[in-house]
């Protein structure tokens, strides 16, 4: 049964919320439905992997949750907090645009293209939301922002502009930029998919460093089966806008319970 907007709570409250809540989530363009009823949490730290034929509505999942797409039906919830919705009057209607863009600037987003400002360096790329978005000092955001750019090992390359950088190191400066955000979580979306095979690794050592040290909570939608089930504390395979199988890596790789996922796995391992 589907339920209405109303009918679900204006926030999550008590010990242990997930960060990530999707709570019978649909999605459709048109007659495509690309999500049906998808129920999905990610806990506070956790890193969990999406993978799945083409189609299927991976990205999809993480474009609603940078509310870049309308809910059909069902809520989003981030920390507690409906996205996409604000509470007027005791009940939950549609978020107006002010207050999407604050919850956008909550979440960072790392895409298959890295999109960093080309009339920029990497510093200033890095330097701009903080300033312009979060109101910090120049300083302040100077400061962050090298930490940021010397963590992913950028920063002798922090005046260079984004041509003269290769996609392996424009990637780990797109990576920065969205940490300098300092978000709630950390969405990437096919991240070494346009990359060139040498230089996949100093971006998923990136990606790694973030899991082990930063302990920040991550979703990630990949093809690289090997990254996935080393660095996952989840993986959910996704068919047909739902979750068909999901769980351990090892449980996942080794022994997929669904005939669909174990087809899938056949053909791409
Ligand atoms: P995946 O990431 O698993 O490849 P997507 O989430 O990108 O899948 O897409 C799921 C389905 O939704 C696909 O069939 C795709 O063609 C369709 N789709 C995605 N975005 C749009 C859009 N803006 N308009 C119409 N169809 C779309």
């Amino acid at each position: 049964m589907k339920k209405n907007i109303e009918n679900y709570p204006l926030k999550l409250t008590g010990e242990n919320i997930p960060m990530v809540d999707f709570r019978n989530v649909s999605k459709a363009y048109g007659d495509l439905v690309v999500l049906d009823s998808l129920n999905l949490k990610v806990e506070e730290g956790e890193m969990v992997t999406v993978i799945g034929p083409s189609g299927s509505g991976k990205t999809t999942v993480l474009r609603m949750l940078m509310a870049l797409e309308k809910i059909n039906s069902g809520v989003i919830y981030v920390d507690g907090e409906p996205l996409s919705h604000m509470e007027k009057n005791g009940k939950l209607v549609r978020a107006n645009e002010k207050y999407l863009r604050r919850q956008r600037a909550e979440i960072g987003m790392c895409f298959q293209h890295f999109n960093l400002f080309p009339h920029m360096t990497a510093l200033e790329n890095c330097m701009e939301a903080p300033v312009h978005v979060l109101g910090l000092t120049k300083k302040q955001a100077r400061e962050r922002s090298e930490e940021l750019l010397d963590m992913v090992g950028m920063l002798e390359k922090a005046n260079e502009h984004p041509s003269r950088l290769s996609g392996g190191q424009q990637q780990r400066v797109a990576i920065a930029r969205s940490l300098a955000m300092r978000p709630k979580m950390m969405l990437f979306d096919e991240v070494t998919s346009a990359l060139d095979p040498e230089v996949i690794g100093e971006v998923t050592s990136v990606i790694r460093k973030l899991v082990s040290k930063h302990n920040l909570t991550m979703l990630m939608v990949t093809h690289q089966m090997g990254f996935a089930r080393e660095i996952s504390d989840r993986v959910c395979f996704f068919y047909d806008g739902k979750i068909e199988e999901q769980g351990k890596p090892d449980d996942i790789f080794e022994n997929p319970q669904k005939e669909r996922t174990q087809q899938f796995l056949s053909a791409v391992l």
